[in-house]
Protein backbone atom coordinates (compact mmCIF):
# COMPACT_ATOMS: atom_id res chain seq x y z
CA UNK A 1 0.00 0.00 0.00
CA UNK A 2 1.26 3.36 -0.47
CA UNK A 3 2.10 5.13 2.48
CA UNK A 4 2.84 8.88 1.23
CA UNK A 5 0.58 11.36 3.03
CA UNK A 6 -0.76 12.61 0.24
CA UNK A 7 -4.07 11.41 -2.05
CA UNK A 8 -2.69 9.05 -4.96
CA UNK A 9 -3.32 9.22 -8.12
CA UNK A 10 -5.15 6.43 -8.71
CA UNK A 11 -6.57 4.65 -5.82
CA UNK A 12 -5.93 1.22 -7.57
CA UNK A 13 -3.57 0.16 -10.60
CA UNK A 14 -4.58 -3.15 -12.15
CA UNK A 15 -1.70 -3.94 -14.14
CA UNK A 16 -2.57 -6.93 -16.59
CA UNK A 17 1.17 -7.78 -17.54
CA UNK A 18 3.77 -7.29 -15.00
CA UNK A 19 7.01 -7.96 -17.22
CA UNK A 20 9.26 -5.46 -18.04
CA UNK A 21 7.11 -2.40 -18.80
CA UNK A 22 3.86 -3.70 -16.31
CA UNK A 23 6.62 -4.21 -13.40
CA UNK A 24 8.60 -1.34 -14.36
CA UNK A 25 5.08 0.95 -14.35
CA UNK A 26 4.50 -0.43 -10.95
CA UNK A 27 8.13 0.39 -9.45
CA UNK A 28 7.63 3.99 -10.76
CA UNK A 29 3.89 4.17 -8.94
CA UNK A 30 5.42 3.03 -6.07
CA UNK A 31 8.75 5.11 -5.87
CA UNK A 32 6.55 8.82 -7.23
CA UNK A 33 3.48 7.54 -4.50
CA UNK A 34 1.26 7.50 -7.65
CA UNK A 35 -0.97 4.19 -6.19
CA UNK A 36 -3.12 3.20 -3.14
CA UNK A 37 -2.99 0.20 -4.38
CA UNK A 38 -1.17 -2.06 -7.08
CA UNK A 39 -2.77 -5.19 -8.24
CA UNK A 40 -0.54 -7.73 -10.92
CA UNK A 41 -2.19 -10.39 -13.27
CA UNK A 42 0.20 -12.91 -14.42
CA UNK A 43 -0.91 -16.17 -16.10
CA UNK A 44 2.08 -18.36 -15.22
CA UNK A 45 2.39 -19.45 -11.18
CA UNK A 46 6.40 -18.88 -12.13
CA UNK A 47 5.25 -15.03 -13.24
CA UNK A 48 3.32 -14.20 -10.37
CA UNK A 49 6.18 -15.86 -7.72
CA UNK A 50 9.06 -14.04 -9.20
CA UNK A 51 6.99 -10.55 -9.06
CA UNK A 52 6.29 -11.51 -5.57
CA UNK A 53 9.99 -11.29 -5.11
CA UNK A 54 10.58 -8.45 -6.54
CA UNK A 55 7.71 -6.79 -4.12
CA UNK A 56 6.00 -4.50 -6.56
CA UNK A 57 2.78 -5.35 -6.34
CA UNK A 58 0.12 -5.10 -2.88
CA UNK A 59 -1.51 -8.28 -4.89
CA UNK A 60 -0.93 -10.73 -7.32
CA UNK A 61 -4.12 -12.38 -9.55
CA UNK A 62 -4.50 -15.29 -11.91
CA UNK A 63 -8.17 -14.20 -12.51
CA UNK A 64 -8.39 -11.41 -14.59
CA UNK A 65 -11.47 -10.40 -12.74
CA UNK A 66 -10.08 -9.91 -9.06
CA UNK A 67 -7.03 -8.04 -10.36
CA UNK A 68 -9.25 -5.27 -11.98
CA UNK A 69 -12.01 -5.06 -9.79
CA UNK A 70 -12.62 -1.51 -8.18
CA UNK A 71 -9.14 -0.07 -10.21
CA UNK A 72 -9.61 3.48 -11.65
CA UNK A 73 -6.55 2.62 -14.08
CA UNK A 74 -6.25 -0.62 -15.65
CA UNK A 75 -2.95 -1.41 -17.72
CA UNK A 76 -3.07 -3.47 -20.48
CA UNK A 77 0.58 -5.03 -21.03
CA UNK A 78 1.07 -8.29 -22.26
CA UNK A 79 1.23 -8.73 -25.35
CA UNK A 80 -0.74 -7.13 -28.06
CA UNK A 81 -2.24 -10.11 -29.75
CA UNK A 82 -3.70 -11.03 -26.51
CA UNK A 83 -5.72 -7.97 -25.67
CA UNK A 84 -8.47 -8.78 -27.86
CA UNK A 85 -9.36 -11.62 -25.52
CA UNK A 86 -8.41 -9.82 -21.98
CA UNK A 87 -10.62 -7.28 -23.45
CA UNK A 88 -13.20 -8.99 -24.07
CA UNK A 89 -12.97 -11.21 -20.21
CA UNK A 90 -12.90 -7.94 -17.94
CA UNK A 91 -15.31 -5.70 -19.78
CA UNK A 92 -18.13 -6.72 -17.36
CA UNK A 93 -15.90 -6.08 -14.35
CA UNK A 94 -14.51 -2.13 -15.00
CA UNK A 95 -15.17 -0.04 -12.37
CA UNK A 96 -17.80 2.57 -14.21
CA UNK A 97 -15.29 5.85 -14.42
CA UNK A 98 -12.31 3.69 -14.73
CA UNK A 99 -9.26 4.82 -17.35
CA UNK A 100 -8.80 1.31 -19.73
CA UNK A 101 -5.13 2.29 -21.17
CA UNK A 102 -2.48 0.26 -22.45
CA UNK A 103 1.18 0.13 -23.66
CA UNK A 104 1.46 -1.76 -26.81
CA UNK A 105 4.04 -1.03 -29.13
CA UNK A 106 0.78 -0.74 -31.97
CA UNK A 107 -2.17 1.54 -32.00
CA UNK A 108 -4.59 0.86 -34.53
CA UNK A 109 -5.26 -2.63 -33.65
CA UNK A 110 -5.43 -2.70 -30.21
CA UNK A 111 -8.07 -0.11 -30.79
CA UNK A 112 -9.95 -2.59 -33.43
CA UNK A 113 -9.47 -5.22 -30.67
CA UNK A 114 -10.30 -3.31 -27.28
CA UNK A 115 -12.58 -0.65 -28.85
CA UNK A 116 -15.86 -3.13 -28.98
CA UNK A 117 -15.49 -4.14 -25.17
CA UNK A 118 -15.75 -0.64 -23.37
CA UNK A 119 -18.33 -0.68 -20.50
CA UNK A 120 -20.41 2.48 -20.59
CA UNK A 121 -18.41 5.15 -18.46
CA UNK A 122 -14.91 3.55 -18.88
CA UNK A 123 -12.44 5.95 -21.06
CA UNK A 124 -10.23 4.19 -23.28
CA UNK A 125 -6.88 5.97 -23.72
CA UNK A 126 -4.09 3.92 -25.61
CA UNK A 127 -0.82 4.61 -25.47
CA UNK A 128 2.64 3.76 -25.52
CA UNK A 129 5.72 4.13 -23.68
CA UNK A 130 8.63 4.39 -26.09
CA UNK A 131 11.17 3.30 -23.51
CA UNK A 132 12.29 -0.69 -23.12
CA UNK A 133 15.39 -2.79 -23.03
CA UNK A 134 15.92 -6.50 -24.56
CA UNK A 135 14.99 -7.62 -21.39
CA UNK A 136 11.89 -9.36 -20.40
CA UNK A 137 9.73 -10.55 -17.23
CA UNK A 138 9.25 -9.06 -13.64
CA UNK A 139 12.70 -8.79 -12.62
CA UNK A 140 13.36 -6.97 -15.90
CA UNK A 141 11.64 -3.79 -14.53
CA UNK A 142 12.88 -0.70 -12.83
CA UNK A 143 11.18 2.30 -12.16
CA UNK A 144 13.75 4.79 -14.13
CA UNK A 145 12.69 3.22 -17.27
CA UNK A 146 10.49 6.01 -18.48
CA UNK A 147 12.87 8.75 -17.61
CA UNK A 148 13.30 11.47 -20.68
CA UNK A 149 11.33 8.82 -23.04
CA UNK A 150 8.48 9.81 -24.91
CA UNK A 151 5.07 8.04 -24.06
CA UNK A 152 2.77 8.77 -27.17
CA UNK A 153 -0.45 8.72 -26.10
CA UNK A 154 -3.62 7.71 -29.08
CA UNK A 155 -7.05 8.68 -27.83
CA UNK A 156 -9.69 8.35 -30.09
CA UNK A 157 -11.84 10.75 -31.50
CA UNK A 158 -14.48 11.69 -28.80
CA UNK A 159 -12.21 10.52 -25.78
CA UNK A 160 -12.88 12.00 -22.34
CA UNK A 161 -10.42 14.91 -22.45
CA UNK A 162 -9.74 14.97 -18.68
CA UNK A 163 -9.05 11.10 -18.76
CA UNK A 164 -6.55 11.65 -21.35
CA UNK A 165 -5.00 14.91 -19.18
CA UNK A 166 -4.93 12.26 -15.98
CA UNK A 167 -3.09 10.08 -17.74
CA UNK A 168 -0.52 12.38 -19.31
CA UNK A 169 -0.24 13.75 -15.95
CA UNK A 170 0.17 9.95 -15.05
CA UNK A 171 3.30 9.38 -17.39
CA UNK A 172 4.76 12.86 -16.57
CA UNK A 173 5.14 11.82 -13.30
CA UNK A 174 6.96 8.67 -14.13
CA UNK A 175 9.51 11.07 -15.70
CA UNK A 176 8.19 10.83 -19.88
CA UNK A 177 7.39 13.25 -21.94
CA UNK A 178 4.29 12.79 -23.36
CA UNK A 179 2.92 13.77 -27.29
CA UNK A 180 -0.54 12.95 -28.20
CA UNK A 181 -0.69 11.47 -31.84
CA UNK A 182 -3.26 9.98 -34.52
CA UNK A 183 -2.60 6.19 -34.11
CA UNK A 184 -2.22 5.18 -38.09
CA UNK A 185 0.49 7.98 -37.74
CA UNK A 186 2.04 6.37 -34.61
CA UNK A 187 1.96 3.27 -36.66
CA UNK A 188 4.25 4.71 -39.50
CA UNK A 189 6.79 5.89 -37.19
CA UNK A 190 7.42 3.02 -34.68
CA UNK A 191 7.39 1.21 -38.69
CA UNK A 192 10.82 2.70 -39.45
CA UNK A 193 12.72 3.96 -35.54
CA UNK A 194 11.78 0.10 -33.90
CA UNK A 195 9.58 -2.09 -35.63
CA UNK A 196 11.55 -2.46 -38.83
CA UNK A 197 15.11 -1.95 -37.17
CA UNK A 198 14.11 -5.22 -35.12
CA UNK A 199 13.12 -7.09 -38.46
CA UNK A 200 16.71 -6.65 -39.79
CA UNK A 201 18.56 -7.13 -36.32
CA UNK A 202 16.36 -10.92 -36.20
CA UNK A 203 17.04 -11.13 -40.18
CA UNK A 204 20.76 -10.40 -40.03
CA UNK A 205 21.55 -12.27 -36.55
CA UNK A 206 19.72 -15.27 -38.11
CA UNK A 207 21.74 -14.91 -41.76
CA UNK A 208 24.71 -14.96 -39.98
CA UNK A 209 24.15 -17.91 -37.92
CA UNK A 210 23.04 -19.82 -41.40
CA UNK A 211 26.01 -19.09 -42.96
CA UNK A 212 27.63 -22.38 -43.97
CA UNK A 213 31.16 -21.19 -44.82
CA UNK A 214 31.49 -19.46 -41.32
CA UNK A 215 31.10 -21.48 -38.29
CA UNK A 216 28.89 -20.16 -35.44
CA UNK A 217 32.09 -20.24 -33.10
CA UNK A 218 33.67 -17.77 -35.90
CA UNK A 219 30.73 -15.65 -35.79
CA UNK A 220 30.60 -15.36 -31.92
CA UNK A 221 34.86 -14.75 -31.62
CA UNK A 222 34.70 -11.79 -34.46
CA UNK A 223 31.79 -10.26 -33.72
CA UNK A 224 32.55 -6.53 -34.20
CA UNK A 225 30.94 -4.02 -32.64
CA UNK A 226 27.86 -3.32 -35.62
CA UNK A 227 27.25 -7.02 -35.51
CA UNK A 228 27.28 -7.25 -31.22
CA UNK A 229 24.43 -4.26 -31.09
CA UNK A 230 22.42 -6.39 -33.65
CA UNK A 231 22.25 -9.19 -31.23
CA UNK A 232 21.24 -7.37 -28.58
CA UNK A 233 18.26 -5.81 -30.01
CA UNK A 234 17.43 -9.36 -31.76
CA UNK A 235 17.71 -11.17 -28.19
CA UNK A 236 14.12 -9.32 -27.57
CA UNK A 237 11.20 -10.96 -26.45
CA UNK A 238 9.76 -13.49 -29.30
CA UNK A 239 6.52 -13.26 -28.83
CA UNK A 240 6.20 -9.52 -28.03
CA UNK A 241 8.10 -9.15 -31.77
CA UNK A 242 5.54 -11.69 -33.39
CA UNK A 243 2.33 -9.94 -32.42
CA UNK A 244 3.61 -6.33 -33.01
CA UNK A 245 5.23 -7.62 -36.81
CA UNK A 246 1.60 -9.05 -36.79
CA UNK A 247 -0.10 -6.50 -35.68
CA UNK A 248 1.95 -3.64 -38.03
CA UNK A 249 1.55 -5.70 -41.29
CA UNK A 250 0.63 -2.12 -43.44
CA UNK A 251 3.11 0.02 -41.78
CA UNK A 252 6.24 -2.33 -41.83
CA UNK A 253 5.07 -3.53 -45.54
CA UNK A 254 5.08 0.25 -46.32
CA UNK A 255 8.65 0.82 -44.65
CA UNK A 256 10.22 -2.31 -45.53
CA UNK A 257 9.82 -1.25 -49.48
CA UNK A 258 11.52 1.84 -48.69
CA UNK A 259 14.29 0.25 -47.22
CA UNK A 260 14.21 -2.23 -50.07
CA UNK A 261 15.02 -0.02 -52.49
CA UNK A 262 17.41 2.40 -50.42
CA UNK A 263 19.47 -0.92 -50.12
CA UNK A 264 19.77 -1.53 -53.82
CA UNK A 265 20.74 1.97 -54.42
CA UNK A 266 23.96 1.02 -51.91
CA UNK A 267 24.40 -2.16 -53.19
CA UNK A 268 24.66 -0.14 -56.84
CA UNK A 269 27.07 2.16 -55.66
CA UNK A 270 29.45 -0.80 -54.29
CA UNK A 271 29.22 -2.48 -57.60
CA UNK A 272 29.87 0.49 -59.57
CA UNK A 273 32.72 1.56 -56.92
CA UNK A 274 30.58 4.91 -56.46
CA UNK A 275 32.62 6.22 -53.51
CA UNK A 276 30.71 9.82 -53.52
CA UNK A 277 27.88 8.24 -53.55
CA UNK A 278 28.17 6.06 -50.07
CA UNK A 279 30.40 8.87 -48.62
CA UNK A 280 26.99 10.66 -48.92
CA UNK A 281 24.85 8.65 -48.00
CA UNK A 282 26.80 7.51 -44.30
CA UNK A 283 27.78 11.32 -43.50
CA UNK A 284 24.19 12.23 -43.65
CA UNK A 285 23.21 8.88 -41.45
CA UNK A 286 25.64 10.46 -38.99
CA UNK A 287 24.42 13.67 -38.97
CA UNK A 288 20.96 11.74 -37.85
CA UNK A 289 23.26 9.70 -34.80
CA UNK A 290 24.40 12.82 -33.72
CA UNK A 291 20.55 14.53 -33.46
CA UNK A 292 19.20 12.03 -31.61
CA UNK A 293 22.58 12.06 -28.91
CA UNK A 294 21.76 16.16 -28.84
CA UNK A 295 18.45 15.23 -28.24
CA UNK A 296 19.29 13.52 -25.23
CA UNK A 297 17.60 9.88 -26.65
CA UNK A 298 20.88 8.12 -26.63
CA UNK A 299 24.47 8.52 -25.09
CA UNK A 300 27.30 8.34 -26.80
CA UNK A 301 29.24 4.95 -26.22
CA UNK A 302 31.93 4.12 -28.27
CA UNK A 303 33.81 1.37 -26.30
CA UNK A 304 31.00 -1.09 -27.58
CA UNK A 305 30.90 -2.69 -23.87
CA UNK A 306 34.67 -3.20 -23.63
CA UNK A 307 34.83 -1.02 -20.57
CA UNK A 308 32.99 -4.03 -18.90
CA UNK A 309 34.92 -6.22 -20.06
CA UNK A 310 38.36 -4.57 -19.02
CA UNK A 311 36.54 -4.03 -15.67
CA UNK A 312 35.56 -7.75 -15.68
CA UNK A 313 39.58 -8.88 -16.02
CA UNK A 314 38.28 -10.94 -19.20
P1 LIG B 1 7.21 -9.15 -20.98
O1 LIG B 1 8.32 -8.64 -20.14
O2 LIG B 1 7.45 -10.35 -21.84
O3 LIG B 1 5.93 -9.42 -20.05
C1 LIG B 1 4.72 -9.85 -20.57
C2 LIG B 1 3.73 -10.05 -19.45
O4 LIG B 1 2.46 -10.43 -19.99
C3 LIG B 1 4.10 -11.13 -18.44
O5 LIG B 1 3.61 -10.76 -17.18
C4 LIG B 1 3.35 -12.36 -18.95
O6 LIG B 1 3.13 -13.25 -17.88
C5 LIG B 1 2.08 -11.74 -19.50
N1 LIG B 1 1.51 -12.46 -20.66
C6 LIG B 1 2.18 -13.01 -21.68
N2 LIG B 1 1.32 -13.55 -22.59
C7 LIG B 1 0.09 -13.31 -22.11
C8 LIG B 1 -1.22 -13.62 -22.58
N3 LIG B 1 -1.42 -14.29 -23.74
N4 LIG B 1 -2.28 -13.24 -21.85
C9 LIG B 1 -2.09 -12.58 -20.68
N5 LIG B 1 -0.88 -12.25 -20.17
C10 LIG B 1 0.21 -12.62 -20.88
O7 LIG B 1 6.68 -8.02 -21.98
P2 LIG B 1 6.96 -6.44 -22.01
O8 LIG B 1 8.27 -6.20 -22.64
O9 LIG B 1 6.68 -5.88 -20.66
O10 LIG B 1 5.86 -5.97 -23.06
C11 LIG B 1 4.52 -5.82 -22.68
C12 LIG B 1 3.81 -4.90 -23.66
O11 LIG B 1 4.52 -3.67 -23.74
C13 LIG B 1 3.71 -5.43 -25.09
O12 LIG B 1 2.43 -5.18 -25.60
C14 LIG B 1 4.75 -4.62 -25.85
O13 LIG B 1 4.35 -4.41 -27.20
C15 LIG B 1 4.77 -3.32 -25.07
N6 LIG B 1 6.06 -2.59 -25.07
C16 LIG B 1 7.23 -3.26 -24.90
C17 LIG B 1 8.44 -2.57 -24.92
C18 LIG B 1 9.76 -3.30 -24.73
O14 LIG B 1 10.79 -2.78 -25.12
N7 LIG B 1 9.77 -4.48 -24.17
C19 LIG B 1 8.43 -1.18 -25.06
C20 LIG B 1 7.21 -0.51 -25.18
C21 LIG B 1 6.04 -1.23 -25.20
P3 LIG B 1 2.57 -14.74 -18.12
O15 LIG B 1 3.31 -15.29 -19.31
O16 LIG B 1 2.82 -15.44 -16.86
O17 LIG B 1 1.10 -14.55 -18.39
Amino acid sequence: MNTSASTPMFEKIALVGIGLIGSSMAHGARKFGLAGEIAGYARRKETRAAARKAGFADSLHEELDACVKDADLVVLASPVGSFAEIARQIEPHLARGAILTDVGSVKLAVIRDVGPHLPEGVHFVPGHPVAGTEQSGPMAGFAELFEGRWCILTPPAGTDGSAVEKLKHFWERLGSMVEIMDPAHHDLVLAITSHVPHLIAYNIVGTAADLETVTESEVIKFSAGGFRDFTRIAASDPTMWRDVFLNNREAVLEMLGRFNEDLSALQRAIRWGDGDELQNFFTRTRAIRRSIIEAGQDIEAPDFGRSKKDKDGN
